[in-house]
């Protein structure tokens, strides 16, 4: 890890180039890299020697970006993927098997929620939902001995709920198994989850990470710090691996035990590829994420204090106001309590309002995205849920009149502006 501050880490990490070099990270287009003897080659197959042979394992380009992520979290490495989802499904593969379970939170991104309640249970992975209303004891109770990790969201696509890292990673460890977050809508500059013990964090980079809404992917960054001989709960780790010789990755990688075990494995057989080009495009984004982060957040607070204001509006979700419940754990885990540009609120009327205000807005563009710089707007009533009738959306905790907002780093006033006139248009 370099010890400069994060806001050089987002420049100046990853990409070094030496004498006579590009100054801007290279997009290396190709699928597969000259070695001068078989021998070369060999020692890469059999893992003793680092370097790259074929892009759906490794890519100078993409490489660069990993260890750009990998400085910013604060890890001991990370891999791409082509997507937030296969990220989350690697992450969780790379220790489970079939006969396993795992403990996840309730509230994390629903596309998630469907990949372990539908994807990974056809595979034959369990998982048990908890959510932190529960009790402790009722929590504890849904570990036994083939539960193998935790899973949860730094702060929750969409409800916006945000971990209390402390009690969940003291019931991970109790059980000595590791917790994985995504951290997808914090960014490691608002929250660096390895800081209060987490083990794994994965993201959807096509959130603020690439922030300009043009590529998606993932990645998954390893702390190296949980310890996977434990009680020989992690066999896939430590004990031989048949597909390489009988390598035991814990005794040859060490700290990196997982996120090598990821890529040479799981990456090697399932190919789920960040391109080249997606990396650079990637890298360009992750240069100005603590400038963009930063403005979401103060766009998104002064949004939130505006709607709050407004008689029309039932009741505004936004973690930087003091009447959330969750305002004190974001000022506890979030770099000076900025909560990133997500902001939901309810309003009166119903979906019929809803729908008309939407359709009034000028500037804020409905789209099936958060996380990007242009101010957009989502209304789960007539889009994602339009299935469901407004009793069906009220049993999943979604009001007719629910407006989901994603803040962009337009100017505050444009964007209170265009609220504001779409709200009165609304009315009528
Ligand atoms: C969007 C999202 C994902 C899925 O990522 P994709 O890049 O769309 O596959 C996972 N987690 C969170 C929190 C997300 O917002």
């Amino acid at each position: 890890m370099s010890s400069y501050k994060i806001a050089t880490k987002c420049i100046q990490s990853g990409y070094k180039p030496k004498n006579g070099e590009p100054r801007i990270l290279p997009i290396c287009q190709s699928t597969t890299f000259k070695y001068d003897s078989s021998e070369d080659l060999a020692q890469l197959f059999d893992l003793t020697k680092a370097g790259h042979m074929y892009t759906r394992i490794s890519n100078p380009t993409v490489s660069a970006v990993e260890e750009k992520i990998t400085d910013l979290e604060g890890g001991v490495g990370a891999m791409c993927t082509s997507s937030g989802q296969a990220a989350s499904f690697i992450s969780v593969l790379n220790i489970c098997k079939a006969g396993d379970n795992i403990v996840a939170l309730i509230n994390i991104y629903g596309g998630t929620v469907n990949l372990f309640a539908v994807t990974l249970k056809q595979m034959g992975i369990e998982t048990r939902f908890i959510s932190s209303q529960m009790s402790e004891e009722e929590i504890h109770s849904n570990f036994d001995d083939r539960t193998r990790l935790v899973f949860g969201e730094t702060l929750a696509n969409p409800s916006l709920d945000i971990l209390d890292f402390e009690k969940f990673v003291a019931i991970a460890h109790s059980h000595k198994v590791p917790i994985i977050v995504d951290n997808s809508f914090a960014t490691p500059i608002l929250c660096r989850p390895f800081e209060y013990g987490v083990d794994i964090v994965t993201h959807s980079t096509s959130k603020y990470m690439d922030g300009h809404a043009s590529v998606v992917g993932g990645v998954i960054v390893d702390s190296g710090n949980f310890d996977w001989t434990i009680d020989g709960k992690y066999p896939e780790l430590t004990t031989p691996d048949d597909s390489y010789h009988g390598l035991i990755y814990t005794e040859a990688f060490g700290k990196a035990a997982y996120i090598t075990k990821a890529r040479t494995q799981l990456m090697r057989d399932l190919g789920s590829t960040p391109q080249p080009m997606s990396a650079f495009l990637l890298n360009l984004g992750l240069e100005t994420l603590h400038l963009r982060i930063v403005r979401h957040s103060e766009n998104a607070l002064k949004v939130a204090q505006f709607l709050e204001n407004q008689d029309c509006i039932e009741s505004v979700n936004y973690p930087g106001l003091e009447s959330s419940i969750y305002h004190s754990l974001a000022q506890k885990y979030l770099k000076d309590g900025m909560s990133s540009g997500v902001v939901s609120f309810v309003i009166k009327g119903g979906r019929e309002r809803a729908t008309k205000f939407m359709d009034s807005l000028e500037l804020a563009a409905l789209v099936v995205h958060v996380a990007d710089a242009r101010t957009s707007v989502l209304h789960p009533a007539s889009t994602t849920h339009r299935q469901l009738s407004d009793k069906q959306l009220e049993a999943a905790g979604i009001s007719p009149g629910f407006v989901r907002l994603s803040v962009g780093i337009e100017d505050s006033d444009d964007i209170i502006n265009d609220l504001s006139q779409a709200l009165k248009k609304s009315s009528k």
